[in-house]
Protein backbone atom coordinates (compact mmCIF):
# COMPACT_ATOMS: atom_id res chain seq x y z
CA UNK A 1 0.00 0.00 0.00
CA UNK A 2 1.52 3.38 -0.89
CA UNK A 3 0.29 6.84 -0.31
CA UNK A 4 -0.08 8.95 -3.61
CA UNK A 5 1.57 12.61 -2.81
CA UNK A 6 1.98 13.39 -6.68
CA UNK A 7 -0.47 13.26 -9.39
CA UNK A 8 -0.07 10.52 -11.46
CA UNK A 9 -0.69 11.89 -14.65
CA UNK A 10 0.96 15.18 -14.53
CA UNK A 11 3.19 15.24 -11.23
CA UNK A 12 1.85 18.05 -9.16
CA UNK A 13 1.83 17.92 -5.70
CA UNK A 14 -1.62 20.31 -5.91
CA UNK A 15 -3.88 17.25 -4.84
CA UNK A 16 -6.88 18.10 -2.89
CA UNK A 17 -8.45 15.25 -0.56
CA UNK A 18 -12.24 15.54 -0.63
CA UNK A 19 -14.06 12.99 0.33
CA UNK A 20 -12.69 9.95 3.03
CA UNK A 21 -14.60 6.87 2.81
CA UNK A 22 -12.83 5.13 5.86
CA UNK A 23 -11.04 1.94 5.97
CA UNK A 24 -12.53 -0.84 3.67
CA UNK A 25 -11.61 -4.22 2.99
CA UNK A 26 -10.98 -4.84 -0.68
CA UNK A 27 -13.94 -4.71 -2.58
CA UNK A 28 -13.71 -7.88 -4.36
CA UNK A 29 -12.74 -9.88 -1.58
CA UNK A 30 -15.26 -12.31 -0.87
CA UNK A 31 -15.18 -14.04 2.20
CA UNK A 32 -15.83 -18.14 2.52
CA UNK A 33 -17.49 -17.98 5.46
CA UNK A 34 -18.91 -15.30 7.76
CA UNK A 35 -16.31 -15.56 10.74
CA UNK A 36 -13.11 -14.68 9.35
CA UNK A 37 -11.14 -12.94 11.82
CA UNK A 38 -8.16 -10.36 10.83
CA UNK A 39 -10.13 -8.98 7.87
CA UNK A 40 -7.67 -6.64 6.07
CA UNK A 41 -8.63 -3.22 5.35
CA UNK A 42 -7.50 -0.43 3.41
CA UNK A 43 -7.92 3.27 3.91
CA UNK A 44 -10.66 4.89 1.06
CA UNK A 45 -9.83 7.83 -0.08
CA UNK A 46 -9.86 10.66 -2.99
CA UNK A 47 -8.31 13.44 -4.28
CA UNK A 48 -8.42 16.07 -6.95
CA UNK A 49 -5.29 17.41 -9.22
CA UNK A 50 -5.94 21.12 -9.08
CA UNK A 51 -3.15 20.91 -12.57
CA UNK A 52 -4.94 18.29 -14.89
CA UNK A 53 -8.06 17.39 -13.11
CA UNK A 54 -6.90 13.72 -12.49
CA UNK A 55 -9.32 12.61 -9.49
CA UNK A 56 -7.54 9.84 -8.01
CA UNK A 57 -7.22 7.89 -5.11
CA UNK A 58 -5.27 8.43 -2.35
CA UNK A 59 -3.87 5.09 -1.33
CA UNK A 60 -2.67 2.67 -3.57
CA UNK A 61 -3.20 -1.39 -2.82
CA UNK A 62 -0.53 -3.13 -5.33
CA UNK A 63 -2.61 -4.81 -8.39
CA UNK A 64 -0.75 -8.11 -7.75
CA UNK A 65 -2.67 -7.81 -4.57
CA UNK A 66 -6.32 -7.14 -6.66
CA UNK A 67 -5.93 -9.24 -9.72
CA UNK A 68 -4.72 -12.40 -9.58
CA UNK A 69 -7.53 -14.64 -8.52
CA UNK A 70 -10.58 -12.31 -9.73
CA UNK A 71 -13.79 -12.86 -9.54
CA UNK A 72 -15.69 -10.72 -12.64
CA UNK A 73 -16.36 -11.84 -15.57
CA UNK A 74 -17.64 -9.49 -18.29
CA UNK A 75 -19.67 -12.54 -20.12
CA UNK A 76 -21.98 -12.77 -16.81
CA UNK A 77 -24.01 -9.90 -17.89
CA UNK A 78 -26.28 -9.67 -21.33
CA UNK A 79 -25.88 -6.00 -21.40
CA UNK A 80 -22.05 -6.10 -21.65
CA UNK A 81 -22.34 -8.98 -24.18
CA UNK A 82 -24.44 -7.22 -26.22
CA UNK A 83 -21.48 -3.91 -25.93
CA UNK A 84 -19.35 -5.89 -26.48
CA UNK A 85 -20.54 -7.11 -30.07
CA UNK A 86 -21.58 -3.84 -31.03
CA UNK A 87 -17.83 -2.61 -30.35
CA UNK A 88 -16.18 -5.61 -32.22
CA UNK A 89 -18.27 -4.90 -35.07
CA UNK A 90 -17.30 -1.25 -35.04
CA UNK A 91 -13.73 -2.43 -34.68
CA UNK A 92 -13.71 -4.77 -37.65
CA UNK A 93 -15.21 -2.55 -40.09
CA UNK A 94 -13.31 1.02 -39.24
CA UNK A 95 -10.13 0.31 -37.77
CA UNK A 96 -8.92 -3.48 -38.20
CA UNK A 97 -8.23 -4.90 -42.39
CA UNK A 98 -7.89 -8.22 -42.83
CA UNK A 99 -4.87 -9.75 -41.15
CA UNK A 100 -3.94 -6.54 -39.43
CA UNK A 101 -3.04 -7.46 -35.27
CA UNK A 102 -6.31 -6.46 -32.41
CA UNK A 103 -4.74 -6.57 -29.10
CA UNK A 104 -6.96 -6.39 -25.94
CA UNK A 105 -5.79 -5.33 -22.74
CA UNK A 106 -7.26 -6.45 -19.96
CA UNK A 107 -9.54 -8.76 -22.39
CA UNK A 108 -11.20 -10.71 -19.64
CA UNK A 109 -12.98 -13.84 -20.67
CA UNK A 110 -12.98 -13.01 -24.37
CA UNK A 111 -16.05 -11.93 -24.28
CA UNK A 112 -14.84 -8.99 -26.96
CA UNK A 113 -12.72 -11.19 -29.19
CA UNK A 114 -14.57 -13.95 -28.62
CA UNK A 115 -16.70 -11.39 -32.04
CA UNK A 116 -13.28 -11.51 -33.95
CA UNK A 117 -12.62 -15.30 -34.41
CA UNK A 118 -13.13 -16.36 -37.61
CA UNK A 119 -13.23 -12.61 -39.47
CA UNK A 120 -10.02 -12.44 -40.86
CA UNK A 121 -7.90 -10.60 -38.39
CA UNK A 122 -5.59 -11.70 -35.88
CA UNK A 123 -6.41 -11.10 -31.94
CA UNK A 124 -4.44 -11.08 -29.00
CA UNK A 125 -5.94 -10.76 -25.36
CA UNK A 126 -3.97 -9.95 -22.60
CA UNK A 127 -5.49 -10.41 -19.18
CA UNK A 128 -3.70 -10.70 -15.51
CA UNK A 129 -5.91 -12.69 -14.03
CA UNK A 130 -5.11 -16.38 -14.33
CA UNK A 131 -8.23 -18.03 -13.89
CA UNK A 132 -10.07 -15.78 -16.36
CA UNK A 133 -7.12 -16.06 -18.57
CA UNK A 134 -7.64 -19.73 -18.76
CA UNK A 135 -11.26 -19.48 -19.52
CA UNK A 136 -10.59 -17.34 -22.83
CA UNK A 137 -7.58 -19.50 -23.79
CA UNK A 138 -10.22 -22.31 -23.24
CA UNK A 139 -13.15 -20.90 -25.27
CA UNK A 140 -10.31 -20.21 -28.50
CA UNK A 141 -9.12 -16.31 -26.96
CA UNK A 142 -5.28 -16.45 -27.51
CA UNK A 143 -4.89 -14.73 -24.00
CA UNK A 144 -1.19 -13.78 -22.30
CA UNK A 145 -1.63 -14.02 -18.61
CA UNK A 146 -0.15 -10.85 -18.39
CA UNK A 147 -0.35 -7.04 -16.74
CA UNK A 148 0.06 -4.71 -19.88
CA UNK A 149 2.87 -2.28 -19.68
CA UNK A 150 5.77 -1.13 -21.83
CA UNK A 151 7.89 -5.07 -21.19
CA UNK A 152 4.87 -6.97 -22.62
CA UNK A 153 3.98 -4.21 -25.60
CA UNK A 154 7.20 -4.63 -26.65
CA UNK A 155 7.34 -8.20 -26.32
CA UNK A 156 4.06 -9.05 -28.70
CA UNK A 157 5.44 -5.94 -31.31
CA UNK A 158 8.64 -8.05 -31.32
CA UNK A 159 7.07 -11.43 -31.76
CA UNK A 160 3.80 -10.46 -33.67
CA UNK A 161 4.18 -6.91 -34.84
CA UNK A 162 2.75 -3.88 -34.52
CA UNK A 163 -1.24 -3.27 -33.89
CA UNK A 164 -3.96 -1.79 -35.69
CA UNK A 165 -6.35 -1.63 -32.90
CA UNK A 166 -5.55 -2.08 -29.20
CA UNK A 167 -8.68 -2.03 -27.04
CA UNK A 168 -8.60 -1.21 -23.23
CA UNK A 169 -12.25 -1.42 -21.68
CA UNK A 170 -12.78 -0.70 -18.20
CA UNK A 171 -9.27 -0.91 -17.35
CA UNK A 172 -7.36 2.26 -17.56
CA UNK A 173 -9.00 3.13 -14.07
CA UNK A 174 -6.72 -0.05 -12.88
CA UNK A 175 -3.58 0.95 -13.88
CA UNK A 176 -0.63 2.23 -11.73
CA UNK A 177 1.46 3.10 -13.50
CA UNK A 178 -0.16 5.08 -16.08
CA UNK A 179 3.18 6.58 -18.39
CA UNK A 180 4.45 2.92 -18.19
CA UNK A 181 0.88 1.83 -19.90
CA UNK A 182 1.30 4.91 -22.77
CA UNK A 183 5.05 3.79 -23.32
CA UNK A 184 3.47 0.34 -23.76
CA UNK A 185 0.78 1.52 -26.47
CA UNK A 186 3.57 3.77 -28.11
CA UNK A 187 5.70 0.72 -28.85
CA UNK A 188 2.61 -1.55 -30.03
CA UNK A 189 0.86 0.87 -32.00
CA UNK A 190 0.56 0.99 -35.30
CA UNK A 191 1.95 4.02 -36.88
CA UNK A 192 -1.85 4.58 -38.21
CA UNK A 193 -3.40 2.02 -35.52
CA UNK A 194 -5.95 3.29 -32.98
CA UNK A 195 -6.27 2.84 -30.01
CA UNK A 196 -9.70 2.49 -28.22
CA UNK A 197 -10.35 3.20 -24.64
CA UNK A 198 -13.31 2.68 -22.45
CA UNK A 199 -13.48 4.39 -19.27
CA UNK A 200 -16.74 5.13 -16.70
CA UNK A 201 -16.93 9.26 -16.87
CA UNK A 202 -16.82 11.29 -13.96
CA UNK A 203 -19.13 13.41 -14.75
CA UNK A 204 -21.41 10.35 -14.84
CA UNK A 205 -20.32 9.91 -11.27
CA UNK A 206 -20.89 12.95 -10.20
CA UNK A 207 -24.36 14.19 -11.73
CA UNK A 208 -25.85 10.70 -10.51
CA UNK A 209 -23.83 10.27 -7.33
CA UNK A 210 -22.32 7.03 -8.17
CA UNK A 211 -20.29 7.23 -5.15
CA UNK A 212 -20.05 3.35 -4.59
CA UNK A 213 -18.07 3.36 -7.72
CA UNK A 214 -15.04 4.14 -5.54
CA UNK A 215 -12.75 1.34 -4.51
CA UNK A 216 -9.44 0.41 -4.05
CA UNK A 217 -9.30 -1.47 -7.81
CA UNK A 218 -10.47 2.05 -9.21
CA UNK A 219 -7.20 4.30 -9.24
CA UNK A 220 -9.11 6.86 -10.64
CA UNK A 221 -11.74 8.80 -12.08
CA UNK A 222 -11.54 9.94 -15.65
CA UNK A 223 -12.99 13.37 -16.95
CA UNK A 224 -11.39 13.93 -20.65
CA UNK A 225 -9.10 16.85 -19.75
CA UNK A 226 -6.33 14.81 -18.01
CA UNK A 227 -6.44 12.45 -20.70
CA UNK A 228 -6.08 14.86 -23.37
CA UNK A 229 -2.94 15.83 -21.32
CA UNK A 230 -1.99 12.07 -20.77
CA UNK A 231 -2.30 11.12 -24.63
CA UNK A 232 -0.41 14.50 -25.63
CA UNK A 233 2.84 13.57 -23.68
CA UNK A 234 2.90 10.59 -26.17
CA UNK A 235 2.17 12.83 -28.87
CA UNK A 236 -0.92 11.06 -29.25
CA UNK A 237 -4.29 12.73 -29.34
CA UNK A 238 -7.95 11.71 -28.70
CA UNK A 239 -9.50 12.44 -32.29
CA UNK A 240 -13.00 11.27 -31.17
CA UNK A 241 -14.91 10.60 -27.70
CA UNK A 242 -18.74 9.17 -27.64
CA UNK A 243 -20.04 9.04 -24.37
CA UNK A 244 -21.51 4.81 -24.05
CA UNK A 245 -24.28 4.44 -21.39
CA UNK A 246 -22.68 0.91 -19.87
CA UNK A 247 -21.16 0.82 -16.23
CA UNK A 248 -22.99 4.05 -14.96
CA UNK A 249 -21.94 5.44 -18.15
CA UNK A 250 -18.67 5.71 -19.62
CA UNK A 251 -16.55 7.47 -22.59
CA UNK A 252 -15.15 5.83 -25.47
CA UNK A 253 -12.13 7.62 -26.47
CA UNK A 254 -10.65 7.55 -29.83
CA UNK A 255 -6.73 7.72 -30.12
CA UNK A 256 -4.28 8.06 -32.46
CA UNK A 257 -1.09 9.51 -33.11
CA UNK A 258 -0.77 13.25 -33.53
CA UNK A 259 -2.11 13.93 -36.80
CA UNK A 260 -3.13 10.43 -38.50
CA UNK A 261 -5.61 9.37 -40.58
CA UNK A 262 -8.74 10.08 -38.84
CA UNK A 263 -10.26 12.96 -38.48
CA UNK A 264 -11.15 15.17 -35.37
CA UNK A 265 -14.98 15.81 -34.40
CA UNK A 266 -14.79 18.01 -32.13
CA UNK A 267 -16.38 15.91 -29.23
CA UNK A 268 -13.62 16.40 -27.05
CA UNK A 269 -13.94 20.04 -27.68
CA UNK A 270 -17.23 19.68 -26.60
CA UNK A 271 -16.88 17.33 -23.50
CA UNK A 272 -14.24 19.75 -22.39
CA UNK A 273 -17.03 22.50 -21.94
CA UNK A 274 -19.36 20.33 -20.73
CA UNK A 275 -17.18 19.57 -17.53
CA UNK A 276 -15.76 23.29 -17.36
CA UNK A 277 -19.55 24.18 -16.77
CA UNK A 278 -20.20 21.48 -14.69
CA UNK A 279 -17.38 22.66 -12.61
CA UNK A 280 -15.23 19.67 -12.81
CA UNK A 281 -12.16 21.25 -13.77
CA UNK A 282 -12.39 23.18 -10.06
CA UNK A 283 -12.46 21.74 -6.51
CA UNK A 284 -15.48 23.22 -4.96
CA UNK A 285 -17.38 20.91 -7.42
CA UNK A 286 -15.47 18.02 -5.39
CA UNK A 287 -16.74 19.38 -2.25
CA UNK A 288 -20.81 19.47 -3.06
CA UNK A 289 -19.98 15.87 -4.66
CA UNK A 290 -18.85 14.24 -0.73
CA UNK A 291 -22.21 16.62 0.26
CA UNK A 292 -24.24 14.72 -1.94
CA UNK A 293 -22.67 11.08 -0.93
CA UNK A 294 -24.02 12.26 2.60
CA UNK A 295 -27.45 13.06 1.35
CA UNK A 296 -27.58 9.69 -0.07
CA UNK A 297 -26.35 8.11 2.93
CA UNK A 298 -29.44 9.68 5.42
CA UNK A 299 -31.74 8.94 2.20
CA UNK A 300 -30.98 5.48 1.70
CA UNK A 301 -30.42 4.36 5.46
CA UNK A 302 -33.32 6.34 6.18
CA UNK A 303 -35.77 4.13 4.23
CA UNK A 304 -34.12 0.74 5.17
CA UNK A 305 -35.11 1.55 8.54
CA UNK A 306 -38.68 2.75 7.82
CA UNK A 307 -38.85 -0.25 5.62
CA UNK A 308 -37.39 -2.52 8.83
CA UNK A 309 -40.03 -0.85 11.29
CA UNK A 310 -42.68 -1.69 9.03
CA UNK A 311 -42.11 -5.20 9.28
CA UNK A 312 -40.84 -5.54 5.60
CA UNK A 313 -38.24 -7.91 4.65
CA UNK A 314 -35.48 -6.63 2.19
CA UNK A 315 -32.33 -8.65 0.19
CA UNK A 316 -30.16 -7.27 -1.90
CA UNK A 317 -29.83 -8.15 -6.02
CA UNK A 318 -26.15 -8.36 -7.17
CA UNK A 319 -22.90 -8.66 -5.15
CA UNK A 320 -20.63 -6.06 -7.78
CA UNK A 321 -17.21 -4.67 -6.03
CA UNK A 322 -19.79 -1.14 -5.83
CA UNK A 323 -22.27 -2.76 -3.82
CA UNK A 324 -19.58 -3.24 -1.04
CA UNK A 325 -17.97 0.31 -1.07
CA UNK A 326 -21.86 1.22 -0.84
CA UNK A 327 -22.93 -1.19 2.04
CA UNK A 328 -19.30 -0.61 4.04
CA UNK A 329 -19.51 2.50 4.35
CA UNK A 330 -23.14 3.35 5.02
CA UNK A 331 -22.68 0.55 7.53
CA UNK A 332 -25.67 -1.66 5.72
CA UNK A 333 -25.42 -5.33 7.56
CA UNK A 334 -27.32 -8.15 7.94
CA UNK A 335 -29.56 -5.81 10.39
CA UNK A 336 -31.09 -3.79 7.29
CA UNK A 337 -30.27 -6.46 4.47
CA UNK A 338 -30.89 -10.48 5.27
CA UNK A 339 -28.51 -11.89 2.07
CA UNK A 340 -28.02 -10.80 -1.47
CA UNK A 341 -28.25 -12.33 -4.52
CA UNK A 342 -25.58 -12.10 -7.49
CA UNK A 343 -25.38 -14.56 -10.92
CA UNK A 344 -22.08 -15.45 -10.91
CA UNK A 345 -21.59 -18.83 -9.57
CA UNK A 346 -18.43 -17.70 -8.26
CA UNK A 347 -19.59 -15.24 -5.81
CA UNK A 348 -22.70 -17.60 -4.78
CA UNK A 349 -21.62 -19.37 -1.57
CA UNK A 350 -19.43 -16.53 -0.40
CA UNK A 351 -19.67 -13.77 1.80
CA UNK A 352 -19.93 -9.93 1.42
CA UNK A 353 -16.29 -7.98 2.73
CA UNK A 354 -17.09 -6.42 5.76
CA UNK A 355 -20.72 -6.63 6.16
CA UNK A 356 -20.91 -10.21 5.55
CA UNK A 357 -23.99 -10.67 4.01
CA UNK A 358 -23.95 -14.09 2.61
CA UNK A 359 -24.31 -14.46 -1.46
CA UNK A 360 -27.01 -16.99 -2.64
CA UNK A 361 -28.25 -17.41 -6.56
CA UNK A 362 -30.42 -15.42 -7.60
CA UNK A 363 -33.33 -18.78 -7.41
CA UNK A 364 -33.26 -17.40 -4.06
CA UNK A 365 -35.87 -14.57 -4.93
CA UNK A 366 -38.26 -17.23 -6.09
CA UNK A 367 -38.04 -19.52 -3.35
CA UNK A 368 -37.87 -16.92 -0.54
CA UNK A 369 -39.48 -13.74 -1.84
CA UNK A 370 -38.46 -10.88 0.10
CA UNK A 371 -40.76 -7.48 -0.02
CA UNK A 372 -37.50 -5.62 -1.60
CA UNK A 373 -34.78 -5.61 -3.43
CA UNK A 374 -31.91 -3.39 -3.09
CA UNK A 375 -30.20 -3.44 -6.37
CA UNK A 376 -26.44 -2.87 -6.15
CA UNK A 377 -25.61 -3.86 -9.18
CA UNK A 378 -27.84 -0.47 -10.61
CA UNK A 379 -26.01 -0.49 -14.00
CA UNK A 380 -27.86 -3.79 -14.19
CA UNK A 381 -30.96 -2.38 -13.35
CA UNK A 382 -33.17 -2.48 -16.39
CA UNK A 383 -32.22 -5.94 -17.21
CA UNK A 384 -32.29 -7.59 -13.31
CA UNK A 385 -35.69 -5.80 -13.61
CA UNK A 386 -36.74 -7.33 -16.71
CA UNK A 387 -35.10 -10.82 -15.42
CA UNK A 388 -37.07 -10.85 -11.93
CA UNK A 389 -40.82 -10.34 -13.68
CA UNK A 390 -42.14 -12.55 -11.90
CA UNK A 391 -40.93 -11.80 -8.59
CA UNK A 392 -42.19 -7.89 -9.72
CA UNK A 393 -45.30 -9.60 -10.33
CA UNK A 394 -46.16 -11.00 -7.24
CA UNK A 395 -45.66 -7.58 -5.41
CA UNK A 396 -41.93 -7.88 -5.65
CA UNK A 397 -41.06 -4.35 -5.25
CA UNK A 398 -37.24 -3.11 -6.04
CA UNK A 399 -34.67 -0.38 -4.91
CA UNK A 400 -32.32 1.26 -6.93
CA UNK A 401 -30.44 3.41 -4.86
CA UNK A 402 -28.89 6.17 -7.12
CA UNK A 403 -29.04 8.94 -7.68
CA UNK A 404 -31.28 8.96 -5.04
CA UNK A 405 -33.15 5.94 -3.53
CA UNK A 406 -35.94 5.05 -5.81
CA UNK A 407 -38.74 2.50 -5.25
CA UNK A 408 -40.15 0.97 -8.79
ZN1 LIG B 1 -2.48 16.06 -12.32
Amino acid sequence: MSEVKKCRICGSSGLYRFLDLGSTPLANSFLKTADVKGEHSYPLNVLFCEECGLVQLGYIVPPEQLFCDYIYFSSTSDTMRAHFASLAAEVLERFAGKGSLVVEVASNDGVLLKNMLGKGVRILGVEPATNIAAVANKAGVETLNEFFNSKTAAEIAKTRGRAKAVLANNVFAHIPDLHDFLKGLDALLDKDGVAIIEVPYLADMYEKREFDTIYHEHLAYFSIKPLVYLFGAYAMEIFDVKRVPVHGGTIRAYVQRKGAGNKATGEVGKLLALEKKMGLHSKEAYDKFARDVESLRDELLGLLNRLRGEGKRVAGYGAPAKGNTLLNYFHIGRGLLEYTVDKSPYKVGLFTPGTRLPVYDVSRIESDRPDYLLILAWNFSDEIIRQQSSYAKSGGRFIIPVPSPKIV
